[in-house]
């Protein structure tokens, strides 16, 4: 049988970390075994949910390089949930119900004071088909809820987690439908998984107890359900996931110049116990992705190792990748000399104005000065060539004595403008001869 994932995001904001990891992880599992990964949109929810929105989750999985093998959208399918809901209706499996909140709120104070579980206590059931005239003739609309059968115990082996059980007495009957016709969450979803042949769920752990609610569901739909797989949540290092790192959002990462692969890299493998490895494209992680990898342990997540992977990215990025987004002009030996020291791809640039120059001379004292007078006199002596650096560095510690930081911190600081950088032996040809000695003149006067 082949695999079948999906992914289903509501629309209702951008794709976060934590949601992201989720639809990574589903890509990866249908990849690995050869099978279908599919996008769901969930928008049965029209106020909250936003067109824009949708195109920027798929843009934003295309920017990660995820193409899913197709794509629904609940919104489209109202007609298909009204058909399966007739059905549960006329086996008695979605009953309707008219407590108001407050009602409910106080059946629970009730129920809690003798020590009794908070659940529904199925009064509507009892209601006659007379009671529901009368209550439609007052102009009152039923909500819907779903029958559990309370006498078929719920279990699964969960792909993560191992073994689930659940009483289903000890359950609420869930609502799935609000008094307005619109749907809530979980019987659409099981509905379109099986419409869609999904054949495996994987998603966060705040979905445990829906998917022990769904499985009757799947079952009450005349099919069986999935396999189900929970993933621990991501937390962040101190703990809970801050709110500003819950929905650090994909657009955000990429303005700081976080490349798609150290998020794949990182992501793939976050909540696993595999090491995360810059070096693994998706192929690479696919080939490699396995649940029983899984520990049930949060996910932390620290944005400083989506930093360190990135640099790590950036490193052994090949010429012909970073080209397209390198400043007109420059080169691969530029891209060579400057990418051990980018921690972002953007950052070339500045490297490149520094080849390109101007560059502003350095705050020097006098005997500094004299030095560097003495560096641009060595250079033009010199017989240029790709060992510059090294031969104009050789002859100065003969002459002046220097060495160390005080013999190439003065000189980096002339040809360069700053106190950092790239090698300076990789710098100096592509400064060029020319501009070499002009910047350290200038330094020198
Ligand atoms: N739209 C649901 C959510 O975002 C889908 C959950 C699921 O079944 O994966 O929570």
């Amino acid at each position: 049988m082949t695999i079948v994932t999906r992914f289903a995001p509501s629309p209702t904001g951008r794709l976060h970390v934590g949601n992201l990891r989720t639809a990574l992880h589903n890509w990866l599992l249908a990849k690995r075994h050869g099978g279908r990964f599919l996008l769901r949109i969930d928008d049965t929810d029209a106020e909250r949910s936003r067109e824009d929105y949708v195109a920027a989750i798929r843009a934003d999985l295309a920017w990660l390089g995820v193409h899913p093998d197709g794509e629904e959208r609940q919104s489209a399918r109202f007609g298909l949930y009204e058909r399966e809901f007739a059905k549960l209706a006329d086996q008695g499996r979605v009953y309707r119900c008219y407590e108001t909140p407050q009602e409910l709120e106080l059946k629970r104070k009730v129920q809690l004071g003798r020590g009794l579980p908070p659940i529904y206590d199925r009064a509507a059931l009892s209601l006659s088909e007379a009671d529901h005239a009368a209550r439609a003739a007052a102009g009152q609309q039923p909500h819907w809820r779903f029958l559990l059968d309370r006498e078929a115990p719920i279990e699964w082996n969960d792909g993560i987690r191992g073994l689930q059980h659940f009483d289903p007495a000890q359950m609420s009957d869930p609502v799935v439908r609000r008094a307005d016709g619109s749907w809530l969450y979980m019987l659409p979803s099981a509905i379109d998984d099986i419409a869609m042949g999904v054949t495996d769920v994987l998603r966060g752990e705040d979905h445990v107890s829906n998917t022990a609610t769904q499985m009757q569901m799947f079952t009450a739909l005349g099919s069986e359900p999935p396999r189900f797989a929970h993933e621990a949540l991501l937390v962040g290092t101190e703990g809970k996931l801050s709110k500003r790192l819950g929905s650090l959002g994909l657009d955000a990462l990429r303005e700081a110049g976080i490349e798609p692969r150290a998020i794949l890299a990182l992501l793939a493998r976050l909540g696993t116990s595999d090491p995360v490895d810059a070096s693994l494209g998706a192929e690479a992680l696919a080939a490699s992705f396995d649940l029983s990898r899984f520990g049930r342990a949060p996910a932390r997540f620290d944005e400083a190792d989506l930093h360190r992977i990135n640099a790590a990215v950036i490193h052994a990025m090949p010429f012909a990748e970073a080209a397209p987004r390198l400043p007109e002009g420059m080169d691969e030996a530029a891209w060579l000399a400057v990418r051990p020291n980018l921690a972002h791809l953007g950052e070339a640039a500045d490297w490149w104005q520094v080849v390109k120059g101007p560059v502003a001379p350095p705050a020097i004292d006098e005997e500094t000065r004299k030095f560097l007078g003495h560096a641009a006199e060595a250079l033009a002596a010199l017989e240029w060539s790709g060992e510059a650096w090294r031969d104009l560095t050789a002859a100065l510690k003969e002459a002046s004595g220097r060495k160390g930081k005080e013999l190439f911190q003065p000189l980096r600081q002339a040809l360069t403008g700053r106190d950092h950088g790239p090698e300076m032996a990789m710098l100096l040809p592509l400064i060029g001869r020319d501009e070499a000695l002009a910047r350290l003149r200038a330094a020198a006067q």
